[in-house]
């Protein structure tokens, strides 16, 4: 980027209490798909706005792309207001949509020549035939888009958000229904745009996908930003997992010297003890079931998953 160091703005994106409720259609009520949500994302991280479907993330996106209209609020990309100066906050922003949506008609190498030339970019300052190799696509550059398996079609998506040089690069869902092998070429990708010094906002209902890529986790739910803070600390907040014991015989009932942890017993009469991690060893407690009498036929731990971070964050506050 060419910007100098004192001009860059502190903010890559910023939400201010935006609101958007859907109107009703079809005899259905009006859905109000975002309740005030402000966010703060600071330039250079790796953002991720993680939350389960129907949360809002692509709603918010969406706005921020120009393609939903809000209702309420306001935004900021790299500093500009978005409903002031929509062209030259939309040129700051590459955004990389949820649905696979593109011109069957232009091979790959169009698809980007016609983007750049929708964003202005001049001819000699294209880069289309470098970031169809970045993703992996250099071979494909005058395939029929139809012809491309849907992996592929991903990694073009991402190539046309990125033809005019972003400072900030959304990815709205990214690995969704795409494949181990890909997931991990994107993820390395997404790193290394990031250590070149894009700001990368990517949404996603996987845990661990947030947990792997992002610096930093907004969580969303309901339309409302429930929790947002640095990687660790969210992390530290939610880190009970669950071990899960198969005794050899069926209880019938938690022994009286297990009172003292969270156990469960299910229908299949395995055991469940939720533990905190950081605090509580499994050797442990593993032991106090021993003790208690039981044997021991099989085990495992289990992480915790988006429902269970969720009942962490929102347990005793009202919804
Ligand atoms: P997410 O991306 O987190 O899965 P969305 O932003 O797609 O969530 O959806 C949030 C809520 O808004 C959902 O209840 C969804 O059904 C509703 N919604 C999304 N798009 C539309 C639309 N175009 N018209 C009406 N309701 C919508
Ligand atoms: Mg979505």
């Amino acid at each position: 980027m060419s910007d100098k160091i004192e001009t860059l703005p502190e903010f890559a994106l910023r939400a201010f209490d935006m609101e958007k409720t859907y109107p009703a259609q079809k005899g259905l009520p009006p859905i109000r798909a975002l309740k005030g949500v402000s966010l703060d994302i600071r330039r250079g991280s790796i953002f991720g706005l993680l939350g389960p479907n129907g949360a809002g993330k692509s709603t918010l996106i969406n706005i921020f792309a120009g393609l939903v209209k809000k209702t309420g609020g306001r935004g900021e990309i790299w500093g500009v207001d978005i409903d002031q100066n929509p062209r030259q906050a939309r040129a700051a922003i590459g955004v990389v949509p949820q649905e696979i949506n593109m011109d069957p008609f232009f091979t790959p190498i169009e698809s980007l020549e016609y983007q750049a030339g929708f964003y202005g970019v001049p001819k000699k300052e294209r880069r289309s035939m470098e970031i169809l190799e970045a993703m992996g696509l250099a071979d494909k550059a005058n395939a029929y888009v139809r012809s491309l398996s849907g992996g592929m079609k991903r990694r073009l998506l991402m190539a046309k958000a990125l033809v005019h040089s972003p400072p900030v690069l959304v990815l709205d869902e990214p690995t969704a229904g795409v494949d181990i092998e890909l997931r991990k070429q994107l993820w390395n990708y997404v790193r290394e745009l990031n250590a070149r010094g894009a700001t990368i906002i990517l949404t996603t209902h996987y845990l661990e996908e947030a947990q792997e890529l992002c610096d930093t986790i907004a969580i969303i739910n309901h339309g409302e930003v429930v929790a947002c803070e640095a990687k660790e600390k969210l992390l530290k907040r939610m880190d009970h997992k669950t071990l899960t014991i198969q005794p050899k015989e069926r209880l019938e009932q938690i022994p009286q010297s297990l009172s003292d942890l969270q156990a469960e017993l299910d229908e299949a009469g395995a055991l469940h003890i939720r533990y905190r991690a950081g605090t509580q060893s499994v050797g442990q407690l593993i032991e106090q079931v021993r003790a208690s009498g039981i044997s021991i036929s099989d085990l495992q731990t289990q992480e915790p998953d988006l429902e269970d971070v969720f009942l962490s964050l929102t347990s005793g506050s009202p919804s």
